[in-house]
């Protein structure tokens, strides 16, 4: 299933209304969509369509962290960082951090925090508006150190598709692949806690097996292959006649992870959760 898990409406900041942002993500081909204002749960009840699952979420604010939690029923009234997130999981749901590098957040404050699912290794809205969409960097340090957390690409729509054409438009720019049993919130957040997803801006992770210490992955054509693990580890792969759709990695002693990113020719980047290598740290 493919899906965005933060976006925005006039409930809040954004320019699209709740119908409008809805319709823009359902005509998109999306199969499910969260919507999280800032410090509100918008009611998805009345919006409802046939092949879109709406998941209730909220963007919480605390002081320079932006937290979104989704799949949640009531805001969350928590103002320390933790507690909100315990607040969030007595509902059912789970907590991203939002735009590490837009927040200026250290690897200190990432490190600290408990119980958070993952970050956003992209946020499409800091991209386009400010350049400060990418947190590759949060999110290696922290695998290095050996805090697992999943890597989500999100939207953060402000926008839509209401910009004039001079510049992107922070829609469709950012999403999750998600690998489920069957077509439900449930089961989606069931594949979600597991990390079953990868999140990309365009490519496709077609295939990724894992057999003893060879990691084999199968892409939409691609520029770069690059296998990421803990300081100068891990290996790139480019491509020279022909784009690569297929890249095979041997684990290299010390690595406890593996990730893998796969980036077009149009400079797109896809990102696989972390794969932990047992018996390291
Ligand atoms: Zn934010
Ligand atoms: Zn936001």
């Amino acid at each position: 299933m493919k899906g965005n898990l933060h976006s925005h409406t006039t409930n809040s900041d954004g320019m699209l209304t709740p119908p409008q942002i809805v319709l823009l993500y359902h005509s998109s081909g999306y199969d499910f969509l969260s919507i999280t204002d800032h410090d509100k749960v918008t009611n998805t009840e009345n919006l409802k369509r046939e092949g879109i699952i709406l998941i209730p979420g909220e963007e919480i604010s605390i002081g320079k962290l932006h937290l979104v939690a989704f799949n949640i029923r009531r805001e969350i009234r928590s103002k320390d960082p933790e507690d909100a997130i315990e607040e969030v999981k007595s509902q059912g749901g789970e907590v991203i951090v939002a735009h590490p590098y837009w927040s200026s957040l250290t690897i200190g404050d990432l490190e600290k925090l408990e119980g958070y699912l993952g970050i956003e290794v992209y946020n499409a809205t800091c991209e386009v508006s400010v350049a400060k969409g990418y947190a590759n960097v949060h999110w290696d340090t922290l695998l290095s150190r050996g805090k697992l957390t999943y890597g989500f690409a999100v939207d953060d729509v402000h926008v839509g598709d209401l910009l004039p054409r001079k510049r992107p438009t922070d829609a469709c720019k950012g999403w999750i692949m998600v690998k489920v049993k069957e077509r439900s919130s449930e089961s989606l957040m069931e594949s979600l806690r597991k990390g079953l997803f990868y999140s990309t801006m365009g490519p496709e992770i077609r295939d990724l097996q894992v057999e003893n210490e060879i990691i084999r992955v199968k892409s939409s054509p691609a520029r770069i292959i690059s296998f990421i693990s803990k300081n100068g580890l891990g290996r790139r792969f480019f491509a020279y006649d022909k784009p690569l759709t297929e890249a095979t990695y041997m684990v290299k002693n010390g690595e406890s992870y593996v990730r893998i990113e796969v980036e077009d020719e149009k400079g797109r980047r896809a990102w696989t959760n972390p794969i932990i290598i047992s018996g390291e740290e």
